[in-house]
């Protein structure tokens, strides 16, 4: 009996840290006020959280409109660093204009927190839907992907990279619009220039970066390719059991497209997972992705949003 109440007495590792996460979450208050700009929004619904952020929907006390209140506890931004970080990201995302990139609203700080107000994606992202589905039909993985790849098409003629478009980071909106976030990866590029670091570890990564080659625009254009393959046959291209095994994997362009699948979208995956990434499509060259000939097949001008959930019905 003594031991385990001993073994119940002496926190765990995890415990240590759900405990911060609630003390964080504790240090959100239910007014927050932006000062520069004189706006006060009442805390709303938890969201969800990343590796940084605890997001909450925010309501702005004078318009009633909502948006997605993304919120850092400064306690964690103590290193330069994270802060130059932070701030890189923001710079980036707040002159963003386009209907499939999250919009960016503002950002100011209390002595507690710094907050970034953004466009509301109420339908949460990606992953959960791929959760939920696995393989979704061909004209709703055509629908998704033709606005990703607008929204690429837009950063990269601003010389942005995302460097880490993943499902969790293409937002969903109540008309179940896709809206590329979290830039927290994001860089520019100059004219020719191939960036050489890269301080963490995206999700599709591609094999220059691994190889340490010099990575430039063709790495969104790789990651476009495993959503696109994710999306029509509900996992991973390079996914194995270990980190290790998926590495190798992506070195030695070693994936698998299903015998049954459609043509043209084989055709185009092979295209956007080209090993060479001088291979793949660009806006820089006259080929486009969205020039291919798998997105004149049938391509929904809205989804319902029970295709969360369950496959449409197209008439
Ligand atoms: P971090 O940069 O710390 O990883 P994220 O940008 O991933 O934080 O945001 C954390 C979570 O907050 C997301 O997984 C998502 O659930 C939610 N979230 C982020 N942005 C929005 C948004 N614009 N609308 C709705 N929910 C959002």
């Amino acid at each position: 009996m003594r031991q385990i109440a001993a073994e119940r007495m002496a926190p765990t590792a995890a415990d240590l840290k759900k405990q911060q996460q609630q003390q964080r979450m504790a240090d959100v208050p239910d007014l927050i006020v932006d000062r520069d700009r004189d706006v006060r929004y009442v805390k709303g619904k938890f969201l969800g959280k990343g590796g940084f952020a605890h997001c909450y929907e925010l309501r702005n006390m004078a318009t009633a409109e909502l948006v997605a209140g993304k919120i850092v506890s400064k306690t964690l931004l103590t290193k330069q660093y994270q802060r130059d970080k932070m701030a890189q990201e923001v710079s980036i995302h707040r002159n963003l204009r386009h209907e499939n990139v999250v919009r960016l609203f503002s950002f100011f700080e209390d002595h507690k927190n710094v907050y970034i107000t953004l466009e509301l994606c109420a339908r949460r992202s990606l992953m959960e839907l791929h959760k939920r589905r696995k393989a979704v039909t061909d004209p709703e993985a055509r629908y998704f992907t033709v606005q990703v790849c607008r929204a690429v098409e837009y950063l990269h003629e601003k010389r942005i990279i995302h460097r880490d478009l993943k499902l969790g980071n293409l937002f969903l909106n109540d008309e179940m619009m896709v809206k590329i976030g979290d830039f927290g990866l994001a860089t520019t590029v100059d004219e020719g220039e191939r960036k050489r670091t890269l301080c963490g570890t995206p999700n599709y990564i591609a094999p220059e970066v691994l190889e340490k080659r010099g990575h430039s625009f063709e790495v969104d254009i790789w990651a476009i390719g495993c959503i696109l393959y994710t999306l029509l046959f509900g996992k991973p291209p390079f996914e194995t059991e270990s980190l290790k095994d998926t590495y190798a994997r992506i070195k030695t362009n070693t994936y698998r497209i299903p015998a049954d699948a459609p043509t043209e979208a084989a055709s185009l995956i092979r295209w956007l997972l080209a090993p060479e990434p001088a291979q793949r499509p660009s806006i820089r060259k006259a080929s486009h992705t969205l020039e291919h000939s798998y997105f004149q097949g049938f391509t929904p001008r809205r989804l319902p949003v029970s295709c969360l959930s369950m496959p449409p019905k197209f008439n």
